[in-house]
């Protein structure tokens, strides 16, 4: 998994979709179970077992090991991921002044705690 994560950016391996056989493709609410099998002599595969989000069918699949990526499972939440960004780009760029804030704001906090555990 660590050497997944490590070359990530750098795969051309393209990561395996997985599709029901009615076509619909499989997200990770349709997962059941997930599972590894590792073999010292060939590559390692990953077991995902999924139920069909719309025809209900239950199935299998093996993906070998390199060419999976958990994230083909992540539904795809593209409005969600633009009004983020909008709203980061809308916020600019974090300022020396928040900064400051966001330190005496700690302290603040450290502070009040401290006073309530002498009440305490
Ligand atoms: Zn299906």
């Amino acid at each position: 998994m660590c050497r997944l994560l490590l070359t990530g950016g750098y795969r051309n391996i393209s990561p395996t979709i997985i599709k029901c056989s009615c076509g619909h493709r499989i997200v990770r609410k349709d997962v059941i179970q997930t599972g590894l099998y590792l073999s010292v002599l060939g590559p390692s595969f990953v077991y995902v077992r999924y139920r069909c989000g719309r025809c209900k069918r239950v199935g299998e699949k093996l993906v070998e090991q390199e060419t999976w990526d958990p994230s083909v499972l992540q539904p795809v939440r593209r409005g969600v991921n633009e009004s983020d960004l909008r709203r980061f780009a809308e916020m600019g760029e974090i300022t020396p002044e928040e900064v400051i804030d966001f330190h005496y704001s700690l302290e603040r906090l450290t502070a009040d705690s401290e006073e309530e555990a002498r009440q305490l």
